[in-house]
């Protein structure tokens, strides 16, 4: 079944509706700073280096590529097998929410340890929110053992982008599970934002630039622009 909200949107829809709502329906007026770009690719870099830990890793990314709408059924299928394998990518859905786990280790008891990686170098709120999304989802499709983030622990921007660094893992699985009710109101609200016809009204402002620069400032403030001549 089609999703409607993934773990992106759901972190665009905290920051601001307004951005939640045109990524749905006009992702096209999305505009990346060329660093913006930059900071995908030393992310993805890292996330690689962490996953060659894991040399028989099925990657669901190089079998369904961006049919991600596939990666659940075809995650429940690998892990149904029970043996033991560890997955990148897995895709999992709930209360119409998608979820693509970066590594999914199953255990012999057929529970999953789960790792969420990102390459920044500190453990930020904004990682824990995502995760948070991504405990509530799995653990509704699956026995979850544990949840960690792992993020640079090398100081400072990330040295030779993680190769031969440190990972540091946290175990959050106790402090992730304790956010269910809170995500799950998230969730609703977020789905009544989507589903609706308009465009929020929402006015620019301070949300605009934290956690991440919004890729659609120039949208909005076109409209700021065509008041002010107005
Ligand atoms: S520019 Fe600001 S108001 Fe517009 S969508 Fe982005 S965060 Fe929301």
């Amino acid at each position: 079944m089609p999703h409607l909200l993934s773990k992106s949107k759901y972190i665009r829809g905290l920051q601001c509706e307004r951005a939640l709502w045109l990524d749905v329906h006009e992702p096209r007026l999305a505009r990346y700073t060329a660093e913006q770009m930059r900071r995908f690719d030393r992310g993805r870099d890292f996330e690689y280096a962490f996953k060659s830990r894991f040399p028989d890793g099925i990657d669901l990314s190089a079998e369904l590529g961006r049919n991600v709408d596939l990666y659940p059924a075809r995650t429940a299928e690998l892990l149904d097998k029970g043996d033991g394998i560890d997955l990148f990518e897995a895709g999992f859905q709930y209360d119409d929410v998608l979820v693509l786990a970066d590594v999914v280790c199953q255990r012999e008891d057929g529970s999953l340890d789960i790792y969420e990686v990102k390459s920044g170098t500190t453990l930020s709120e904004t990682y824990c929110r995502d995760a948070a999304l991504q405990h509530y989802v799995i653990s509704h499709c699956r026995r979850v053992n544990s949840f960690s983030i792992v993020y640079n622990g090398l100081d400072g921007v990330n040295g030779a982008n993680g190769q031969g660094g440190r990972f540091a893992i946290v175990d959050l699985t106790a402090e992730l599970a304790a956010e269910g009710d809170r995500i799950a109101a998230n969730i609703a609200e977020m789905k009544t934002i989507v589903r609706a016809t308009a465009e929020p009204d929402t006015p620019t402002g301070q949300h605009c630039l934290t956690p991440y620069a919004c890729p659609y400032q120039h949208h909005c403030q076109q409209g700021v622009r065509q008041l002010s001549l107005f």
